[in-house]
């Protein structure tokens, strides 16, 4: 068993190397623990073809730019890569390869246990990214087989599909994306509850980004009047071309999928379909079975917190979507909520 660290940060993707950013200006003792072999695999690991709808200039961490032109898209690797070389270069202190297995509290003090190692802290940030668990409707075990699915996020490339046709559920950013490289070599639909709202990524010369921080929808916080309206509807879609491929009809728009009936897809309004390959971009859900701290979870297996603050001493959490703001689980914006939170951690506890 380690000595005991003033502060344990669990992942180490931007949520974590944005705090480890600011808590490398204390005098706190910490550690950032991540189950990956290397920095930004998060994002390496995501879809082949994956651009980011957020440009350089609208993506960096706190204290080193992203590098490039400000108004290009980065591509995922090349954010993974800054990364990598943003934990280098202010030379944080990560332990890869740790997979945190449980927390739990004995005494004043946090024990963490991962394959290897348990070490104890008197403060723990939960940095393990909003996106937990892939969520897949339950009706989709009853298709056959002859049938390819696959999730999202472990979707990479059109060469994990099928001859024949492919079926996206879900029209999201990725949903769209995915659906946009398939229509190359597959016929496809794409199964929505809603009708998708493009925008534009660049407006009157300037990224979209530039009028979303002009307005202020980016640090929109979830209380806000315009927080709500922003909550109730679905993302928009970034970029024009999925939306005149659904126009060309060289994407298809059907239902929101409701069910399976044989080896065929059923739609709200009781139409069918077969198709021989289904990506499931149907989101994600929390789920935390490591974490074992009576008072942290709700019912729903999400973290309780407030502005970052769980309500059990000695807990916080950074890059919940929302958490303060539109931005707080983007790029961009998650530096603002590391710096409440090393605050609040500063203000709380004198260092062991
Ligand atoms: C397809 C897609 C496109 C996106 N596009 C954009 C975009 O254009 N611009 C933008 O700003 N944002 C975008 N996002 C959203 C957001 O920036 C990312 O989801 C981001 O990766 C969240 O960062 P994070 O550090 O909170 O979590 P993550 O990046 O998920 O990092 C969490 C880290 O925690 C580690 N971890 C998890 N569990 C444990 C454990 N038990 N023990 C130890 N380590 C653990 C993981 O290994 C990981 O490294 C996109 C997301 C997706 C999925």
């Amino acid at each position: 068993m380690n000595d005991v660290y003033d502060v344990i940060v669990v992942g180490g993707g931007q949520a974590g190397l944005a705090a480890g950013y600011y808590l490398a200006q204390t005098d706190r003792r910490f550690l950032i623990l991540d189950l990956h072999h290397k920095v930004g695999d998060a994002w390496r690991n995501r879809y082949a073809s994956l651009v980011l709808f957020t440009p350089r200039g609208y993506s960096s961490l706190p204290g080193m730019p992203f590098p490039g032109s400000r108004d290009g898209l980065p591509t995922k690797d090349e954010t993974a890569d800054y990364l990598a070389a943003y934990a280098d270069h202010f030379n944080l202190p990560i332990q890869l390869d740790s997979q945190v297995l449980s927390i739990e509290t004995k005494g004043s003090v946090y024990l963490i246990q991962t394959k290897h190692a348990a070490y104890r802290a008197r403060q723990v940030i939960i940095a393990t990214g909003p996106f937990q668990e892939p969520r897949v409707p339950d009706y989709a075990s009853m298709l056959p087989e002859s049938v390819f699915q696959v999730h999202s996020s472990e979707y990479q490339n059109p060469e994990q599909l099928r001859k024949g046709n492919a079926l996206v559920v879900g029209a999201g950013n990725s949903g769209a994306q995915i659906a946009l490289e398939l229509s190359r070599l597959h016929q496809v639909s794409i199964a929505t509850a809603h009708n998708p709202v493009s925008l534009p990524l660049r407006l009157l010369g300037k990224s979209i980004f530039f009028w979303f921080d002009k307005l202020g929808l980016l640090s929109a916080s979830p209380e806000s009047a315009i927080g709500q309206r922003i909550r109730k509807r679905p993302d928009p879609i970034f970029g024009m071309a999925f939306g005149r491929a659904i126009r060309r009809g060289v994407i298809r728009q059907v239902p929101k999928a409701v069910g399976v009936n044989g080896d065929s897809i059923v739609f709200e309004d009781g139409s069918k379909g077969r198709y021989d390959n289904i990506i499931w971009s149907t989101g994600f859900r929390p789920n935390y079975p490591w974490i074992h701290v009576p008072g942290a979870l709700d019912h729903n297996s999400s973290l309780i917190q407030h502005g970052g603050r769980s309500p059990v001493n000695g807990l916080f959490v950074i890059g919940q979507p929302w958490q303060t703001r539109r931005s707080s689980a983007l790029l961009g914006g998650v530096g603002k909520d590391a710096q409440a939170v090393v605050h609040m951690i500063i203000a709380d506890q004198r260092p062991v």
